[in-house]
């Protein structure tokens, strides 16, 4: 049965003689019970029929539950005033216990991100949090998202963090490969995750737990904060018929696919996303992987290489990441750190669904506006494959906190994919062959 310790007294109709012994006044309306209370024990301090006592007496359980008596006092401004024995309970003219929110402070929090605001998509999801943080805090939790280069440089962000220049960034943990390769194991690895997978090894397998470990070595809390999806194989000026032509390839590509297109002859750039269409143009480097169809038309990269590759392998569920300070994290107030989980959580899913949305239409323009679509061959996808693994398991014989990591992933890939060739892909695979033929 519920137990009661407040007794609302504006909603009901009291005998005040009857109910003065059993509590004090602790604020306007409000009386401290000496001892909880359950409904049936507190009929007899109502002067109304019993029936219409409970039903008044129940209504403010869920008013009950919600205080936080310590909270109630101290706002309210109140001692814990006795009632006199035979006196009635005033009711005092008071306003009622101001709501929650207006005790919180305001925050406000400065977002380095690592990509130009004319990517919606990927860009959007730190405007994504940041607008229902807002929304769910009175506007009191305000953070101000910047884009790359604007207060820090888009691959400064990591450190910012870590040293509390900015408390928060949104990035992909495989721009800081250099620093540690266990950093991009929250992000993507050649022929991991998909993007369905990661989401379910983060929230529900060992991920976030695993990778908390790893970034709390970098005074951050991490949390995902996106997913594109299988990106796209890249753009070539030229065309890429067998392995050979790889040599001496200058590729514009981040983390462990940089390293397997290095040992396949190519030689890897790091760019970020803003400086790419113009390398690309001058021919500095001879082709760039960005992200697929949606962003990469509107980076424009069609215009100066016309061979759109398909799969990237490298990048088969990139997640993107807020990563926080971890002592700006530990100050915020309990319900702006609930606030700022069900945003992250938000702008993590919503971003999949924007391009998953948009992508099947950009991909069709793209095509109409010359892009040539060309599979990987076979022989380059095996030998990354292999070259990918062997660079898996030398990381794992030096770097503990990679093969810690990297081994639950792999141990949960291998059920997962059995689980989504099953139903999933045979389906998936039965549609598409049906679809083409019908158009
Ligand atoms: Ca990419």
């Amino acid at each position: 049965m519920k137990m009661l310790n407040y007794l609302k007294f504006k909603l009901i109709s009291l005998d005040c003689q009857k109910a003065a012994p059993l509590g004090v006044q602790s604020g306007a309306g409000l009386i401290e019970l000496n001892k909880p209370c359950n409904v049936a024990e507190l009929q007899c301090i109502h002067d109304a029929p019993a029936s219409s006592a409970y039903q008044k007496i129940q209504k403010f359980t869920s008013l009950e539950e919600t205080l936080q008596r310590r909270e109630f006092i101290k706002q309210a401004g109140l001692g814990l005033a006795a009632v006199a024995g035979t006196t009635a309970i005033p009711v005092i003219a008071q306003s009622p216990p101001p709501p929650q929110s207006t005790t919180l402070p305001t925050i406000k929090w400065r977002m380095a991100s690592s990509f130009p605001k004319s990517l919606d998509t990927i860009y959007g999801a730190g405007e994504v949090l940041a607008k229902r943080v807002a929304e769910m805090t009175e506007g009191k939790f305000d953070i101000r998202v910047f884009a790359g280069g604007e207060i820090v440089p888009p691959f400064g962000v990591l450190d910012a963090v870590q040293q509390n220049t900015v408390e928060i960034c949104h990035t992909a943990s495989y721009y800081f490969h250099g620093k540690n390769k266990a950093l991009s194991l929250d992000c993507t690895v050649p022929f991991g995750l998909n993007a369905r997978q990661m989401n379910a090894w983060v929230y529900y397998g060992e991920g976030l737990t695993l990778l908390r470990e790893l970034f709390a070595k970098y005074n951050i809390v991490n949390f995902p904060g996106g997913n594109t999806g299988t990106q796209m194989g890249g753009w070539f000026r030229k065309e890429i018929k067998s392995l050979d032509e790889l040599k001496g390839l200058k590729i514009r590509i981040p983390g462990f696919g940089a390293e397997v297109f290095s040992a396949l002859g190519a030689v890897p750039q790091s760019l970020p996303g803003g400086e790419i269409y113009p390398a690309l143009e001058r021919g500095a480097i001879d082709a760039a992987e960005w992200v697929g169809p949606y962003d990469d038309e509107k980076l424009g990269f069609y215009k100066v290489a016309k061979f759109y590759y398909y799969p990237g392998w490298w990048e088969p569920g990139p997640v993107l990441s807020f990563y926080v300070n971890k002592e700006q994290w530990e100050k915020l107030p309990k319900p702006y750190q609930a606030a700022f989980e069900a945003a992250a959580v938000e702008a993590n899913v919503t971003m999949l669904a924007s391009y998953d949305a948009k992508n099947p239409l950009a991909i069709q323009r793209l095509v109409q506006n010359g892009a040539q679509l060309r599979r990987y061959p076979d022989d380059v996808l095996k030998a990354a494959y292999e070259i990918a693994q062997k660079i898996f398991t030398e990381e794992s014989a030096k770097n503990p906190d990679f093969k810690k990591i990297y081994d639950s992933m792999r141990a949960f890939q291998q059920t997962s994919d059995i689980w989504s060739g099953l139903a999933e892909g045979t389906l998936a695979n039965f549609m598409q062959a049906q679809l083409r033929v019908r158009k």
